[in-house]
């Protein structure tokens, strides 16, 4: 049996979205700016993809820009804030320490640029309080940029009590939803936010394809210069296939979300049950505040990297969610943004299920990750020290 876990990396196509992607990679392959009919049933295609991005959201059509993915539009949402709180003189921005480097590195780029950045605290648990968000904010403030689901751990940010604070003190609010659209409810009137960003591979739509919502009457800067595409803010023939299939997707993915999040959330907890039962590991992040299908879990005396090849021997596709892949050795920025030890940060694993996984495949997971876990501590010399009392255990 081979498991794949690794959901919040990245999701299976689903055969409903690649059926709709299907005639706009064959027959109908216009382009949607063409006077012609070939041009216009191509256009109808993308008007009707956005109506249903739209209508999911709770948002106006013409509050939909499509982008090629979640970093796009994470880039999009915040250069538009700064440029537009720069335009008053505003050049404070705020955020988390745990964002996706999506976020992180546009903030870094702004910073360089004369922008000054505050990045809050999400404590021990991952989470952030709205009280500090308001705390925070200056009257330089251009722009709030808080994730609402963590990608490594799965905790969910307080996004309508954020959003309230912003609005209260009249400061925009963007947020990256890339881990929660198509997992959890997101309306954008409900919540108040004023951008969102959101990606279509992580809820089993195609790669190279998201959207970013923004509120009516907020500014939007262009990060790709061309023709008049999405309203003249994102040069570019657009990408009908991957728009169509994002729609199909996402549709899909909302089709009784409820009962998928109490299957998942099933899942989820069956992981955490079985895998912190093994001696010296720890949960991170709040036990109660997260997406139905993300674990993360550290295992004290093991190398993440090792405990990943060693699963995906055995069956079990998953992520260490730290940066040694990149090939740097640090860990990864989220485990430590929560205080956790550099030693006990590399040595996490972080599960991802979803709708599409099976109670089998957990009970595999829950097989293997005992097992594996024990063969790496009988091999390390960090463990042999640890349980002859030369090193004391830090979890
Ligand atoms: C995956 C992800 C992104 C990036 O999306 P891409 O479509 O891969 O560019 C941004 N933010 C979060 C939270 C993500 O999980």
């Amino acid at each position: 049996m081979y498991v794949y876990a690794d959901n919040a990396a990245t999701t299976a196509l689903s055969p409903k979205a690649l059926e709709a992607m299907l005639p706009y990679l064959q027959g109908e392959y216009g382009n949607a700016s063409s006077l012609h009919s070939v041009g216009q049933r191509a256009a109808e295609a993308l008007q009707k993809a956005r109506d249903t991005v739209a209508e999911v959201i709770h948002a106006d059509p013409k509050e939909i820009y499509f982008t090629g993915g979640g970093s796009e539009a994470d880039n999009q949402a915040i250069l538009s804030g700064a440029m537009a709180g720069a335009r008053k003189g505003k050049k404070h921005l705020i955020s988390t320490a745990f964002e996706h480097h999506a976020v992180l590195h546009t903030l870094k780029k702004l910073e360089s640029q004369g922008f000054e950045v505050t990045l809050l605290d999400v404590h021990k648990n991952g989470v952030v309080s709205a009280e500090e968000v308001a705390a925070a904010i200056r009257p330089d403030t251009a722009l709030v940029t808080i994730m609402f689901v963590n990608n490594e751990i799965g905790t969910i940010q307080p996004i309508g009590e954020i959003a309230k604070v912003c609005r209260e003190k009249g400061v925009l609010f963007h947020t990256d939803a890339v881990q929660a659209v198509g997992h959890l409810p997101v309306d954008v009137q409900a919540l108040g936010v004023d951008m969102l960003s959101m990606a279509a591979h992580k809820f089993h739509g195609p790669k190279g394809v998201g959207a970013l919502y923004v509120r009516r009457g907020v500014p939007v800067v262009n990060v790709i210069e061309g023709g008049q595409q999405e309203r003249g803010k994102r040069g570019g023939t657009e990408n009908i296939a991957g728009i169509v299939g994002m729609a199909a997707a996402l549709k899909e993915a909302v089709t009784d979300l409820e009962g998928h999040m109490a299957y998942v959330t099933g899942l989820r907890e069956k992981l955490i049950t079985g895998l912190t039962q093994i001696p010296h590991s720890c949960l991170n992040g709040d036990r109660e505040k997260r997406v139905p299908g993300t674990v993360n879990l550290c295992f004290e005396g093991i190398e993440g990297e090792g405990l990943l090849l060693w699963l995906d021997a055995k069956g079990v596709a998953a992520s260490s969610g730290s940066a040694c892949t990149s090939g740097s050795l640090d860990p990864s920025h989220v485990l430590l943004a929560l205080g956790l030890p550099h030693e006990i940060a590399h040595g996490s694993l972080r599960l991802s299920v979803d709708a599409w996984n099976t109670e089998e495949e957990v009970d595999h997971i829950l097989q293997v990750v005992p097992e594996v876990v024990k063969y790496l501590r009988d091999m390390s010399p960090v463990w042999d020290e640890l349980e002859r009392g030369e090193a004391t255990h830090l979890i």
